[in-house]
């Protein structure tokens, strides 16, 4: 059972989320305003969040940067009027790990849903965990699969759920091209097909995080490969 955050201010749209996430064995706390979202972020501890942008007492963009600051363990997804192209950038800017456009389908949401919640739970794993290895090394960096965490030169890396997994992922296979259908499926959700603006604000924020690095801290480099994807360099020997 996960602990779920719905923020929606459409009465029959919450209903309809809380009864259907309740049945399929979630506990779910439901908030219609964004004074109520923000209060139970910071008294509950929860597994994921769906967010609704539009809400009527707060603008969702800032109810979702202080979600991110409460819930820093949680997945935290936005829901979105389909045309808001700006509202979903600034939205992964401001914390968010993926989005919804409404309206949802059901089965769409409880296929994303399970997929995040199976990342983050590994009681929820069909298959036996990623083969045997449990840590990845790359220059400075100690990439520890099964604590969730990037050590730099000792030190933790404050990424994000979504940041740490696409790591990983382009951990997996140094120096090889990872394409962008491949990240967004294997990272994100395996039914994805659309637009991959989520890749690249994720990646953006991995570049930042690689450049904080203290000087002299040897960091891989992301390289973008146009029209494909993406490909982690081992650093230069000094
Ligand atoms: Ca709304």
């Amino acid at each position: 059972m996960a602990h779920l955050l719905v923020v929606e201010d459409d009465d029959t749209i919450g209903r309809a989320l809380r009864s259907s996430l309740a049945v399929h064995g979630h506990d779910v706390v439901w908030c219609a305003t964004g004074r109520d979202a923000l209060e139970a972020g910071r008294v509950g501890v929860f597994d994921l969040v769906l967010l609704d942008l539009g809400l009527p007492d707060a603008d969702g963009i800032d109810v979702c940067r202080d979600l991110r600051l409460t819930q820093p363990g949680a997945v935290l997804v936005m829901l979105t009027a389909r045309d808001a192209e700006m509202d979903v950038i600034i939205g992964l800017e401001a914390g968010a790990d993926d989005y919804l456009t409404k309206p949802v389908g059901l089965a769409e949401l409880h296929a994303r849903i399970y997929a995040h919640l199976r990342r983050v739970d590994t009681t929820l794993r069909s298959e036996p965990d990623d083969g045997d290895a449990t840590a990845a090394v790359i220059g400075d960096l100690v990439i520890d699969l099964s604590a969730r965490r990037v050590l730099a030169a000792g030190k933790e890396m404050p990424l994000r759920a979504k940041e740490f997994e696409l790591l990983a992922r382009l951990a997996a296979q140094p120096s090889a091209a990872v394409s962008r259908e491949t990240l967004m499926t294997e990272v994100w959700d395996e039914h994805w097909h659309g637009s991959t603006k989520t890749l690249d604000v994720h990646i953006a924020a991995l570049r930042r995080h690689l450049a904080d690095l203290p000087v002299g801290t040897a960091r891989p480099r992301i390289t973008t490969l146009r029209g494909h994807g993406y490909r982690l360099d081992p650093p230069e020997p000094a």
